[in-house]
């Protein structure tokens, strides 16, 4: 799962100083030679040192000025596909030949997704992030789960709160939640075939390893970087929200969930550089979320809503859609666009629709009355 970062030597530069110096001490040597003999000595040199770099040529494009702060390698493109599902997330991060999923739509609209995911032919997702227990997040988890094969699943603690309420009383789970404890048990049975119990293993992790660090793995050479959950024992499950940076040479994408401003605000709080490109509105363009501290910490250069079309909740809500405006962020919605696809060299990114308008969920849905 965790593959290496690919680090490639830098030596293109110190290369052609080397090759620099040699010629021009060559050249020193031959001062007492004709013009014309300086100058056919001269090309002959250029074009051995011209032979000598260009194999190196492809591999070193990462040395071009203004690409310094690129921490590893960049070959070829990430994509993210935040796929129209609706009121709620379904975001597909493909770099090299793995994929991240995360979160996976509404119970009854997993299937949507295990179909866009068929469609790209992927069989096989190596990271699935469920972020929260709302069915809007982890509703689909079944349907993905018995259809897609999975390397790992990353998902808060959530087991306990999902079976008592908060005045410790047993509440009955969602039928999505018992049929994905079904996959996820099947999946472990699977695992554990043979397996000693005391060396048993789930494919359910936790985002925090076992030295309480939050983990940081890679899918592609994208770095996936988690953030939160900050605690264990909210009341509010958005605030459960795994949220994380996604890093693809210097083109960062952050992923909050739902998680709400008293999240934002904690991880201001935190030593976590949030600085980003894309930011994916948190709550579906909620004002319980999207602080205007936390957006002018992460700076993004644009923003990406998935909501549904005039949905009950009036997202995305005036004030955060008049925010992105008054801070002239451009915004891509799945409501207005459908599938929204982000393609990104690790350099600079393009979007395959143009952007959005700033009308809010509530105005869409008064258009709706008339
Ligand atoms: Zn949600």
């Amino acid at each position: 799962m965790v593959a290496n970062e690919t680090i490639k030597k830098k030596g293109g530069k110190r290369k052609i100083t080397i090759l620099l110096t040699i010629i021009l001490s060559i050249c020193l040597l031959f001062t007492g030679c004709t013009d014309q003999q300086k100058e056919d000595t001269l090309d002959l040199l250029i074009d051995i040192v011209v032979q000598i770099l260009s194999p190196d040529e492809t591999t070193d494009s990462t040395e071009e000025p203004g690409n310094s702060d690129i921490p590893f390698a960049v070959e070829g493109e990430m994509q993210v596909h935040f796929i129209d599902v609706g009121q709620a997330d379904a975001t597909l991060f493909i770099q090299g030949d793995q994929v991240m999923l995360f979160d996976v739509a509404t119970a009854g609209r997993g299937d949507d997704v295990v179909k866009y995911l068929q469609d790209l032919n992927i069989d096989y997702i190596d990271v699935l992030v469920l972020t929260h227990p709302h069915d809007d997040h982890m509703g689909g988890a079944a349907e993905v789960l018995n259809n897609i094969e999975v390397g790992k699943l990353y998902a808060p603690d959530i087991f306990d709160i999902m079976e008592y309420n908060k005045n410790g009383e047993p509440i009955k789970p969602p039928v999505w939640y018992s049929e994905m404890m079904t996959a996820v048990n099947s999946i472990d049975a699977q695992l554990n075939k043979g397996v000693p119990k005391n060396q048993q293993t789930s494919i359910w992790n936790f985002p925090v390893n076992e030295d309480g660090e939050f983990e940081k793995f890679t899918i592609g050479d994208a770095v996936v970087q988690f953030y939160a959950p900050l605690e264990d024992d909210y009341s509010d499950k958005n605030d459960y929200s795994i949220c994380a940076k996604v890093s693809f040479g210097s083109i960062d994408i952050m992923m909050t969930g739902d998680a709400t401003t008293a999240v934002e605000k904690a991880l201001l709080k935190q030593n976590y550089d949030l600085d980003v490109e894309i930011f994916q509105a948190g709550h579906h363009g909620s004002d319980t979320s999207n602080s205007k501290d936390f957006l002018n910490e992460m700076s993004p250069e644009c923003i990406v809503i998935s909501c549904g079309m005039q949905n009950k909740h009036d997202h995305p809500v005036k004030s955060v859609v008049d925010l992105f405006k008054e801070l002239d962020l451009p915004v891509y919605r799945t409501d207005e666009s459908g599938d929204i696809i982000m393609t990104t060299d690790g350099t600079e990114y393009i979007f395959n629709v143009e952007p959005g308008t700033y009308t809010s969920g509530k105005e869409y849905n008064d258009q709706k009355g008339k």
